[in-house]
């Protein structure tokens, strides 16, 4: 019986994906081939990689408005080195809001001088800082949309004059944003785009080619555009899986459709965590994300009688990050409805057996 997975990445698909995607394993475009077993050259994938990175562009509305789409390795954590390789002489700003970004600010600062515009360390990244100025003499300045390991998700983007870079890796796809106010963007597929093994890039061409610097041709962002994202062997099935979630989101009306479900999923469960007398939330309210809700049982007691019901539930992947603890309920793009019903359902359970 299929799980309600609740897992904060490598995350759920629909069904409709894994279905194709594992026909494409067997037989793909009914070639005699398995997606296993062709060239990355070929017509077939070619067309594959081609469609994914139009559709990537159409998708947020960055079309005819000088972005690339790329599709490229080593996750969201190579990123963190790539931006600074590509786009740091001296001075940059980063707005740090947790684990994922404190490596961010690590990894570029072997680059130039970091300068950490404000820091939700204090309370344990439960919040989003706000009112922090960027200094607009920086090369650029960057942040993470949303906190996967705490639940916080920025609601406002400052605005700022030089270049604006963001790790969207968690909620990228999920609800509306004008796009078009940053210059960067990336994420690793696996939050809420595809399976692991490729990592989305999406980037203003304009901001490239102004480091003194000589950058890796790996790592080179121009040289990813100019190579159409196959300066060497891309991950084939990563972003053939990823297209086929892209084309799924499209067909149902892409981000403005799905914001509408996520919205719902997570107003149940935050609603939920809010009413019931045996959970907190651990994230402050006005930060609260979307995609990831993060909350604890009050009575620790309470957690083998309240983990067991969730097993018995066909629950999966809800216990918190091991730095946060707790529990942690991922509500990507693929996640029904449905299953944060039996989610909410054991939540009132387990208060109406205690
Ligand atoms: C998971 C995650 C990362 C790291 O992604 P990898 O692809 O594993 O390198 C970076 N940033 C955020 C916001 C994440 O959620």
């Amino acid at each position: 019986m299929k799980k309600h997975n609740f897992s904060a990445g490598p995350c759920i698909l629909p069904h409709s994906v894994f279905k194709e995607a594992s026909q494409a394993v067997l037989d793909f475009n009914n070639s005699g081939l398995s997606i296993l077993e062709i060239s990355h050259r070929s017509k077939d994938f070619v067309s594959v990689i081609e469609e994914a990175r139009a559709l990537v562009l159409e998708l947020l509305g960055l079309k005819n408005k000088g972005y690339q789409a790329l599709f490229l390795h080593g996750g969201a954590s190579t990123q963190f080195l790539s931006v600074a390789y590509n786009l740091l002489e001296k001075k940059a700003a980063y707005l740090n809001t947790g684990t994922w970004s404190s490596k961010a600010i690590k990894e570029a600062n072997l680059f130039g001088e970091i300068v950490e515009v404000a820091s939700s360390k204090d309370k344990h990244f439960s919040y989003i800082p706000k009112n922090y100025s960027v200094d607009n003499s920086s090369d650029y300045f960057h942040c993470t949309s949303n906190n996967t390991i705490y639940g916080t998700q920025m609601k406002e983007f400052p605005s700022v004059e030089i270049p604006m870079v963001c790790d969207m890796s968690s909620d990228i796809f999920s609800r509306q944003l004008d796009f078009s106010n940053f210059d960067l963007i990336y994420a690793g597929a696996q939050k809420n785009m595809g399976p692991a093994g490729t990592t989305l890039v999406v980037v203003k061409k304009a901001i490239l080619g102004k480091v003194s610097r000589e950058i890796p041709s790996l790592l080179d962002y121009q040289i990813q555009i100019e190579k159409e994202s196959m300066f060497n062997t891309p991950a084939v099935y990563a972003v053939y899986v990823s297209l086929l979630n892209l084309r799924w989101l499209h067909s149902l009306g892409g981000i403005k459709e799905i914001e509408e479900v996520n919205e719902k999923k997570a107003q149940l469960l935050y609603s939920e965590i809010d009413i019931n007398p045996l959970f907190k939330g651990f994230a402050a309210k006005e930060d609260r994300s979307m995609m990831n809700a993060t909350f604890n049982l009050k009575d620790n007691n309470l957690e083998s009688v309240f983990n067991q019901m969730c097993q018995e539930a066909n629950i999966n992947g809800i216990h918190g990050h091991r730095s946060v603890g707790g529990y942690r309920a991922s509500m990507y793009n693929a996640l029904p409805l449905s299953s944060v019903e039996v989610l909410v359902e054991v939540m009132n359970e387990l208060e109406r057996k205690a």
